[in-house]
């Protein structure tokens, strides 16, 4: 892990209507970091999540990529966003596209890349994850877990500089669980940048490098993930992890 930071989010808020999600959060992701974000449900995790890339447009604040601040009307947003890979609960494929079409498509039209070597990184990307013997099977004849690494493997592709992924192994049958978590690992090992909601509290701790724990739309508590789940100080953490753990 380097020092440098890659977001910086700077007294964001949030409201749908007159109900105040986020309250005034800061935080910053060091490049390098895997960072944990856990807590209840309702808290405001993936609504967190969608404001890092502006999936959610902020009420205020400011969420800073790179230094540049990403609620600015004048940033073309697009361009940053190639460089924030997202995956979600549950991936939306397109179901007529072969498994590598499906890959190379955000790239060749986004980032114009050559068709043969988006194809190439694919293949390479495929067989990372263990994927490569399906690359030309449709996305509907993928099990679950092979469907949420492919999901994995799409954003990769556009070379992200920071993965987001919001509980990404909730939706899977638990025998599945396991081969996409080691492929968070594997990634996180590689010194990819991580911010991940999850319900996975082994990895949590096993992987990542600081957790945040969010509650009522604020990170209520925060540290190493060792700090963390060892002397969790604040009483919701300690009342939630009493229940997850
Ligand atoms: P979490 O991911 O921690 O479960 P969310 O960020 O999904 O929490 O939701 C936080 C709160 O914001 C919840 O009360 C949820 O109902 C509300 N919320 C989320 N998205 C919307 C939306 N698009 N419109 C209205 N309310 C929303
Ligand atoms: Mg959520």
């Amino acid at each position: 892990m380097n020092g440098n930071s890659l977001i910086e989010v700077k007294n964001l808020n949030k409201s749908f209507g007159d109900f105040p999600v986020l309250k005034n959060i800061n935080e910053t992701i060091n490049e390098g970091e895997v960072v944990s974000i856990i807590g209840p449900s309702g808290s405001g995790k993936s609504t967190f999540l969608r404001c890092l890339n502006l999936l959610e447009q902020p009420s205020s604040g400011k969420v800073l990529f790179e230094g540049v601040n990403l609620t600015d009307k004048r940033v073309h947003l697009d361009k940053h966003r190639q460089k924030i890979g997202m995956v979600f609960q549950l991936f939306n494929m397109f179901t007529h596209l072969k498994v590598i079409d499906n890959i190379t498509l955000t790239p060749i039209l986004q980032k114009k890349v050559p068709k043969k070597e988006a194809e190439k990184k694919a293949c390479e990307l495929l067989e990372r994850v263990g994927l490569l013997d399906k690359k030309d099977s449709y996305p509907g004849t993928l099990s679950g877990g092979q469907k949420q690494r492919l999901a994995i493997v799409r954003a990769l592709a556009m070379e992200p500089k920071v993965m987001l992924f919001d509980e990404p192994t909730s939706a899977l049958d638990p025998e599945m669980v396991k081969e996409v978590l080691d492929v968070i690992k594997d990634l996180a090992d590689r010194g990819m940048t991580i911010v991940i909601v999850t319900h996975e509290m082994n990895f949590a701790k096993e992987v990542s490098d600081r957790v945040l724990f969010m509650a009522d739309g604020v990170i209520q508590e925060k540290g190493s993930a060792r700090d963390f789940f060892n002397n969790p100080t604040h009483p919701r953490t300690i009342e939630f992890l009493s229940k997850v753990l």
